[in-house]
């Protein structure tokens, strides 16, 4: 009796202590005060910028296929632009073109033994989907201004940071500023293609110099203002990481013949079941990751229960995870996600499916490496009559994850500070490709974010209709890139 005493107090001494550390953790994240609206500090002359941003916008630069071959009319046009834009950035950098339409700028710096800062964009942009375009309120290149906005294929990705970062930099020659460090603006032609030609040659370029940047910056994430359930502030998300990607072609072949007499399990039955073994058993979740590392900082910014949860994921993960499983958004933040997007078999309603044929395109969370993935999908199949195959290529490993602690990180979150104080400033995982996967060569710092506002409204514009920017948010992008550019370089 005794005995059951003490365990029953040493039991309500535990769960006290339980509850003690659990509270202690949320109370540790303090809960941030509501956004406090700010008038943003835009920089002289944004009228002659915001024209230069649509005359940007009006020139198709569009990737359709094959490194863009068929479009040196548009590149050379865009290339133009530039020069006749920025006449200080014309004397004072040296200009590169790299594989025909890409761009490779220098600022010499007056310390050579400092590694330099590498920013970077895109110069084109996806095309418009046929028979969209009278959905556009501004015709999709017209770069019209109004409303506050500019319009436009670009507005969003990402003819706004090619021309920002542009405008930076010709504002500190026009201050007489004199980089200590060396800047290197690298601008490729392909983006939308995968990077291959541009990116990726500059990348070589680069890598040929021995160059080692301090931190490289590239588009990928933004200042989402209300995307976030329940966020009480706008969430600046530094991307650290881009997700990998493979896609697999998984394939059955059969006797064929009459339907009439059908074996016990079809092709067709057989990669069915396939797929549906492959949706019920994903790869595991993990909040260790860039992606659970984001959600937990953005916890300041959460409701009680929120921030409760978040801020001891190491016991509330197990129950954590259905949840965040159970939204699109934040499975693929937490795990590699599992996408069949193609399925074909069969010709003929009488006739059984002499084979069947399922793709699958899976998004590699960092951590999880290709190899697993293959031996993960031949586990859960477990099935000799499917075949798997790699379809078209063998598929990119997720990069490396770049440190939150670096000195690069630390600078952009200074700039976005004083840029943006009503910004909580995280890190997080990119779960589309950018560019940047290519410049790991030349910096394993490799951040992927520009200061565009966007809107959960804004999302569907990515790549869709009615892409634009708030002349007001390219104003703080110009000073943004200004002050970044100062403050790392100096
Ligand atoms: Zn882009």
């Amino acid at each position: 009796m005794r005995q059951l005493k003490l365990w029953g107090l040493a039991v309500g001494a535990a769960a006290l202590a339980l509850v003690g550390a659990v509270l202690f953790n949320a109370l540790r994240v303090p809960a941030l005060p509501a956004a406090t609206a700010k008038t943003p500090a835009l920089p002289p002359g944004l009228d002659d910028a915001v024209r230069r941003l649509s005359a940007a916008i009006q020139i198709k630069t569009v990737s359709y296929a094959a490194a863009n071959a068929g479009a040196a009319s548009e590149f050379s046009a865009l290339h133009r632009l530039i020069a006749e834009s920025f006449p200080l950035i014309r004397g004072a950098l040296k200009r590169e073109v790299v594989n025909d339409y890409s761009l490779l700028y220098t600022w010499a710096g007056s310390d050579p033994s400092l590694p330099p800062v590498l920013l970077t964009a895109h110069m084109d942009v996806v095309p418009v989907e046929p028979g969209t375009e009278g959905q556009w309120t501004h015709p999709p290149y017209s770069g019209a201004i109004a409303d506050g906005y500019v319009w436009g294929r670009g507005a969003i990705d990402m003819k706004h940071t090619l021309m920002a970062t542009l405008e930076g930099v010709e504002g500190l020659l026009a201050q007489g500023f004199k980089p200590r460090r060396t800047v290197l603006l690298a601008f490729g032609h392909d983006e939308e293609l995968g990077g291959e030609a541009g990116a990726k040659s500059i990348a070589d370029l680069l890598e040929k110099r021995k160059v080692r940047a301090l931190f490289s910056l590239d588009e990928g994430s933004a200042i989402l203002e209300g995307v976030i359930p329940g966020a009480t502030r706008p969430i600046a998300q530094i991307g650290l990481s881009e997700k990998g990607g493979l896609t697999l072609a998984l394939r059955v072949k059969a006797k064929g013949g009459h339907s009439s007499m059908p074996p016990q399990q079809t092709a067709i039955g057989k990669i069915s079941a396939a797929v549906v073994r492959l949706e019920s058993h994903q790869m595991p979740a993990t909040l260790d990751g860039p992606g659970g590392l984001g959600l937990r900082a953005v916890a300041p910014a959460l409701p009680f229960a929120s921030r409760l949860a978040l801020a001891n994921s190491w016991l509330f993960g197990p129950l954590l995870i259905p949840r965040l499983s159970a939204s699109p958004v934040t499975n693929a933040l937490i795990r590699t996600t599992t996408a069949p997007t193609i399925i074909q078999g069969g010709v003929k309603e009488n006739v059984l499916a002499s084979e069947a044929v399922a793709v699958v395109n899976f998004r590699l969370a960092p951590g999880d490496t290709l190899e697993q993935v293959r031996r993960h999908v031949e586990q859960v199949i477990a099935d000799p009559d499917v075949t798997i195959s790699d379809y078209r290529g063998p598929g990119a490993e997720a990069t490396a994850v770049a440190d939150s602690d670096g000195p690069g990180y630390a600078l952009i979150a200074a700039t976005l500070h004083d840029l943006a104080p009503d910004a909580l400033v995280v890190p997080g995982l990119v779960i589309t490709g950018t560019d940047s996967k290519h410049y790991g060569r030349v910096s394993t710092a490799a951040y992927r974010f520009a200061p565009l506002r966007l809107a959960a409204a804004d999302l569907a514009r990515i790549h869709g209709t009615n892409e634009r920017i708030a002349i007001t948010n390219y104003g703080e992008l110009i000073s943004f890139y200004m002050a970044l550019v100062r403050t790392s370089a100096h």
